[in-house]
């Protein structure tokens, strides 16, 4: 099975260019930093103390370069587990909550990104406890460039605190843009947010696992051939699953309903993208065939037409 994963060409879809900083390179952007403080912040007992966490991590990254290098390590992770096509999320709602240069951040990871044998297209999330006005402000600031690796514009952070129907005109907005929708929706909520997410024209859906729950929406998202972004690791770490046992992707899978697998934050979760399907393996007994069905999907699905 190792060797199998390995080997089997991969694409991740759903990942967040800052929960992907490990330990090391934190240390790296703040010095004073010790090891025993890290492990304490990245440990969760639930969601909050993650946003609370993704914040943390948030104020170090200062300056460009320091999201260049943060890309960097990322592609070089990714590119060492055969993983060919990346979407990384990127908090530009937070970029611009800290009043940071977005267009320069932008150009910064793009090039980064540009030296790397993974092809990458960007989301770009708005923050969904924030205002619409805000989240507008990241879909036209993505919208402008379409052209230059933005493919889609998504909506993270807090769901209990940011419905989707609050962001339908921006989610109107930046579809008529020509921007590929992908918002989280169902991770720590229920089947409605789904709903919700699907009435405002969401291509794929962050997490959607609420919709274990709803015979009606799995029918829905399997005829209308939306995939749910699934993350194993994440939904455990943070309560959005009881235990590891209960989590609902080989149901999900067998109502017939298209899935990926990805990290979320992988360096947050200490998770890399083999780990999640040899869990997917290992817990939920996935064979050989459906887990390369699995990695077709996430090509499949993607906002970029890539070839493997
Ligand atoms: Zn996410």
């Amino acid at each position: 099975m190792n060797d199998f994963l390995a080997r089997l060409p991969k694409a991740e879809l759903h990942v967040h260019l800052e929960g992907s900083v490990e330990p090391e390179t934190l240390v790296e952007l703040e010095p004073s930093l010790t090891r025993d403080w890290i492990e304490e912040v990245y440990t969760y007992g639930d969601f909050p103390a993650f946003m609370r966490a993704y914040e943390w991590v948030n104020r170090f990254l200062r300056t460009p370069d320091d999201y260049a290098l943060i890309t960097r390590r990322l592609l070089r992770r990714l590119e060492s587990e055969n993983v060919r096509y990346a979407e990384i999320n990127l908090s530009a709602g937070v970029i611009l909550w800290k009043k940071q240069d977005l267009a320069a951040i932008d150009a910064a990871v793009r090039r980064a990104a540009a030296e790397s044998p993974v092809v990458v297209r960007w989301i770009w999330d708005a923050v969904r406890q924030w205002s619409a006005e805000e989240a507008l402000r990241v879909a036209e600031m993505a919208a402008e460039r379409l052209d230059e690796g933005v493919a889609g514009f998504g909506l993270g952070g807090d769901e209990m605190r940011g419905p989707a129907e609050k962001f339908a005109s921006v989610f109107a907005f930046a579809r008529s843009k020509g921007l590929h929708l992908a918002p989280h929706a169902g991770e720590i909520t229920g089947p409605e947010a789904v709903w919700a997410a699907l009435e405002l024209g969401a291509e794929r859906i962050g997490h959607g696992i609420a919709a274990a729950r709803d015979p009606r929406l799995l029918d829905t998202l399997r005829e209308r051939d939306i995939p749910l972004e699934i993350s194993i690791t994440s939904n455990v770490l943070l309560g959005a699953v009881p235990s590891l046992r209960e989590h609902p992707v080989r149901r999900i899978f067998d109502a017939g309903v298209p899935i990926t697998l990805n990290t979320d934050d992988p360096g947050l979760f200490r998770t890399t993208l083999t780990r999640e399907y040899e869990i997917a393996a290992r817990a939920f007994g996935f064979t050989e065939s459906e887990l390369k069905q699995i990695a077709a999907n996430a090509f499949r699905y993607a906002f970029f037409q890539y070839t493997v």
